[in-house]
């Protein structure tokens, strides 16, 4: 059943690396024992919010996805002028013995060779870029993980057929795994979320990129909160965005080289007696009371 009005929490951050999907790994299995959650993964680069969950295989629903095109070129109407190539911004055509040869891995699927061919001798076709794998998770919830084939263009338009996907389920609640950054994913994931939850580390490139991605944020005119991941690495740092992060600033979450060793058993943190579990709580319990 589509549901148009489910409450949408996106885990965003600036750069990556920062603890995003460990986050958005608890969140999930904590909000799902009182809300119908449903938990997408529109990191699609890199997506591996089913690994934190701790169960990445036996997908049960894979859909194939098609959201950008390629040009093929027609070589008895091609007559070898090489505009195409003159005019590809991004270097994906070359001459080679008086004929265009498309570099697919070069090409943005922009059309505008499609466009100016003298001969009307390129067509830019769909191609397959990515899949959507979906399943149930032993914890009850629905994960829909977006995968974009590697060296494939599209992301953006991916990340909102995952949101397509997932709004077809009966749920009152989405946690989406945003990508790291400020690209067409992260604006895609972002732009109809009820909320926000930035995280960032205590290092001047954390703290750059927070910045960075928070200018979207406040664009969309969305609510945020913000955590610090790591916090204990620099502490003077930590503490300083808590003051920037004022009212905002939701909690911290230690630095700890056991997260690492309990994700590659595939056993997720809120399953662990690790103090990360503790600091997962803790921000969940002020989120709770600042988005109900
Ligand atoms: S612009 Fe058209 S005709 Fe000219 S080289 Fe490219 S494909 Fe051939
Ligand atoms: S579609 Fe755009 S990027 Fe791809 S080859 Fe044509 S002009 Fe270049």
């Amino acid at each position: 059943m589509k549901q148009e009005n489910k409450f949408k929490i996106v885990i965003s951050s600036g750069k990556g690396g920062v603890g995003k999907s460990m986050l958005t790994s608890g969140l999930a299995m904590l909000f799902a024992k009182k809300k119908k959650v449903i938990a997408l993964d529109c990191d699609v680069d890199a997506p591996n919010l089913a690994i934190w969950l701790g169960e990445p295989e036996n997908w049960q629903k894979i859909i194939p996805i098609s959201t950008s095109s390629k040009p093929t070129i027609d070589y008895k109407k091609c007559d070898g002028c090489g505009l195409c190539a003159q005019k590809c911004q991004f270097g994906a055509i070359k001459m080679a013995k008086k004929r265009p040869v498309i570099n697919p891995f070069l090409c943005e699927g922009c059309g505008l060779c499609e466009m100016i061919c003298p001969k009307k001798a390129i067509k830019l076709k769909p191609v397959q870029n990515g899949e959507i794998r979906i399943k149930k998770t032993r914890y009850g919830f629905w994960l829909v993980s977006g995968h974009l084939i590697p060296g494939e263009t599209g992301s953006g338009k991916i990340v909102d057929k995952i949101k397509e996907e997932a709004d077809k389920f009966n749920s009152d609640l989405m946690i989406i795994d945003s990508a790291p950054g400020t690209g067409c994913p992260v604006i895609a994931a972002i732009k109809d979320a009820n909320f926000v939850l930035l995280v960032t580390e205590p290092t001047p490139s954390g703290v750059t990129d927070l910045k960075k991605v928070l200018k979207i944020v406040q664009y969309f005119k969305i609510k945020y909160g913000i955590v610090i991941n790591k916090w204990d690495i620099n502490r003077d740092l930590s503490r300083t965005i808590q003051k920037w992060s004022n009212r905002t600033f939701l909690g911290k979450i230690s630095y700890n080289k056991e997260i690492f060793r309990s994700v590659s058993y595939l056993q997720p943190i809120m399953e662990t007696n690790l103090i990360t579990k503790k600091e997962i709580e803790k921000i969940f319990q002020k989120l709770n009371k600042i988005i109900w």
